[in-house]
């Protein structure tokens, strides 16, 4: 062996190392522009870290969003600070969906389904992150309905006689082989995978910051649920960016430590995964090469 070609391997070796999943694609589907950074932003840092080429499809327009703008400027600030997010964390595009939030349930869900199939039979994910279908204390309707989708189309995408047109037009079936599905609340027994967020909490609360019209509307709805109560939060007495921050940072790093105790970590994510085989078919599965 050659130097040149004995420091390529080793460069190679380097590579896989710290890139073990390279060439892998993970998609994330998300009702609105915050959910994807507040539940896995460090996840899915993470995985990006290691190799993952990450998409991001978000389903609504976030046009509800904020505490006192019109709903065009909203959902263009929100679309805007969403891209900020996404780059921060190394998501390299977006697809919106451009539903109207908080208006989906005329739209057929089998809609939602069939325009979720085109882009995974595209962009052939391995990985697939979404809400979880079966989340206990979920209230909103746009997650639900999200959930319900992606957890379809995930399966139906890789059915030879669901959306047969695709096939005319260069695509081919392609079924999504992992899930991580996150919830406001998962129960001890659904929460089967613990993420080590610790070197990329940094950039998921950046990217939390970056989502300016958001965060600003839910520290005002904080302050005026507190006085409706006859309470007041002393760091949101002035709602400034600074304070804002400061309440992301504050919320963010409390809910990661705390899960991060469960694992022995010191900051974690929870998700429910759902890996692509179990059993019998993973203890016997060798690699084709
Ligand atoms: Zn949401």
């Amino acid at each position: 062996m050659t130097r040149r070609s004995a420091l390529a391997a080793l460069a190679a070796a380097a590579h896989a190392q710290t890139k073990p999943y390279s060439g892998r694609t993970l998609v994330i589907v998300t009702a609105h522009a915050d959910d994807f950074t507040i539940f896995a932003g460090g996840a899915i840092a993470r995985l990006i870290d290691q190799g993952y080429t990450a998409h991001l499809i978000r389903v609504t327009n976030d046009e509800k969003d904020s505490w006192d703008l019109p709903p065009g400027e909203t959902s263009h600030r929100n679309t805007v600070e969403m891209r900020a997010a996404a780059g921060i964390l190394g998501i390299q595009e977006i697809h919106s969906l451009d539903y109207r939030n908080d208006e989906m349930d005329p739209v057929p869900e089998t809609e939602i389904r069939a325009r979720l199939i085109f882009l995974f039979r595209k962009l052939k994910p391995w990985t697939l992150f979404t809400f979880d279908p079966s989340a206990k204390y979920e209230e909103n309707p746009d997650h639900k309905k999200t959930a319900r989708a992606a957890e379809d189309a995930a399966w139906n995408s890789g059915v030879h006689l669901v959306l047969p047109e695709h096939f005319t037009v260069g695509l081919g079936k392609w079924t999504v082989l992992d899930r991580y599905y996150w919830a406001r609340q998962l129960d001890r027994d659904d929460a089967n995978k613990a993420v080590d967020i610790s070197s990329t909490i940094d950039r998921k609360i950046r990217a939390i910051q970056a989502h300016k019209t958001m965060m600003r509307h839910a520290a005002h709805q904080t302050r005026a649920r507190l006085a409706q109560a006859g309470l007041r939060l002393p760091l949101l007495d002035e709602i400034n960016e600074a304070a804002i921050n400061k309440l992301v940072d504050i919320q963010t790093r409390e809910r990661a430590e705390a899960l991060g105790k469960r694992h022995g970590l010191q900051y974690a994510e929870e998700f429910h995964y759902v890996p692509l085989a179990g059993g019998y078919v993973m203890r016997n599965a060798v690699p084709i090469r």
